[in-house]
């Protein structure tokens, strides 16, 4: 199988090159070629045929190969289905907005969170991705796409705080001068909110923007749509948000998924008003994405609830979904690859 090369850092090549017994610029040379995007060694050419073999008998480049694309004819969005080099599937989004184009991808194969409303935990975690196989997700899907990448998002599937190591890693990759060199104010980060990670990103003082997936300010609904509440309470939660506000002065954004009678009342908004207090947070409200393996329904009251949130001073925006044609949200289409993997074997 050989080590993932695209997980190491340009001072480890560097090192594991000069044991090799080659200059130190040759470390540079292949971190080049591969944020540049090349699936093998063989096409690094201008590193002598001797050496890539050597390379190619200690390290492998590439883990992903395409399994299926989907475009949107509404949008343009597009949706890759990834095959890993165990056979695993993981997906990525790409989207175009006028001010660039964003890559969402995962961080780990299915995750182990539990929340009631999302198709990427229900066969649970399967294992974490490494930061070559995010970085790979990027590379590939702004090759593919033929358009420069200015922006990514980590919410795809998996929760990248419970992989923290392998995320941070990714981002001084894909952060890297000779890499992609995407700025951190360029990334977000998207968590269901544990509370370690939290403050461990806090005391990094990075530049990315961090989403809470919060879908609830009250404890009693939280823990019922989201089972990490039961170890990492919704009051602790806003506590290290404002931690993390006051530590790195970035505005916090909260995503709320809209949840017909469960999480749309009014009481329910003024609660997220005077749990803000403090800070200058931002909440993105997401119609539910219909999930059919759940019962739970769209809420009717986003715009409603919207305004009770903005006349009280709390800046929100209703989500505008992208690829809806496409099922690109929510691990809906690896759900539906296994689906056919599974009744395709049954046959
Ligand atoms: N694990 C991370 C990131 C992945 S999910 C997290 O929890 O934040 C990305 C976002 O999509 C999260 O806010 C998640 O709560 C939301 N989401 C999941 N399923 C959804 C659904 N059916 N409808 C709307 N949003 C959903």
């Amino acid at each position: 199988m050989g080590i993932d090369i695209r997980s190491m850092t340009l001072e480890e090549l560097t090192a594991a090159l000069r044991d090799m017994g080659e200059p130190a610029f040759r470390g540079k040379q292949v971190f080049t070629w591969l944020h540049r995007g090349v699936r093998s060694f063989d096409e690094m050419s201008d590193i002598s045929k001797p050496l890539r073999e050597r390379l190619a008998r200690t390290y492998r480049v590439s883990g992903l190969t395409a399994a299926r694309k989907q475009v949107s004819r509404m949008d343009g969005t597009i949706k890759y289905l990834w095959e890993l080099h165990d056979g695993n599937c993981i997906e990525t989004v790409l989207m175009r907005y006028r001010h660039g184009n964003t890559v969402c991808i995962s961080s780990q194969v299915g995750c182990r969170m539990g929340c009631a409303f999302c198709a990427s935990t229900l066969g649970g975690k399967v294992r974490d991705l490494s930061p070559g196989e995010m970085l790979e997700q990027v590379i590939f899907a702004q090759a593919d796409g033929g358009v420069p990448v200015s922006n990514i998002v980590l919410m795809g599937i998996g929760e990248p705080l419970d992989n923290f190591d392998n995320v941070l890693r990714f981002l001084e990759l894909v952060n890297h001068l000779l890499g992609l060199n995407i700025g951190m104010r360029h990334i977000s980060l998207s968590t269901c909110g544990l509370i370690p990670g939290i403050r461990r990103l806090g005391e990094l003082e990075l530049q990315l923007t961090l989403s809470v997936s919060l879908h609830a300010p009250d404890g009693e609904t939280r823990s019922r749509i989201m089972p990490v509440n039961r170890a990492y309470g919704v009051d602790e939660l806003f506590e290290a948000c404002h931690g993390y506000f006051d530590k790195t002065g970035r505005r916090i954004s909260f995503e709320y998924a809209m949840i017909d009678g469960v999480n749309d009342a009014d009481w329910q908004a003024d609660l997220i008003v005077k749990k803000l207090r403090g800070m200058p947070g931002h909440v993105n409200l997401i119609p539910l994405n219909d999930v059919a393996e759940s019962p739970l329904k769209p809420s009717r009251r986003v715009r409603q609830f919207q305004q009770r949130l903005e006349r009280q001073g709390v800046t929100a925006t209703v989500r505008r979904s992208l690829g809806g044609d496409i099922d690109a949200s929510c691990g809906q289409l690896r759900r539906k690859a296994m689906e056919q993997g599974r009744e395709e074997r049954e046959k």
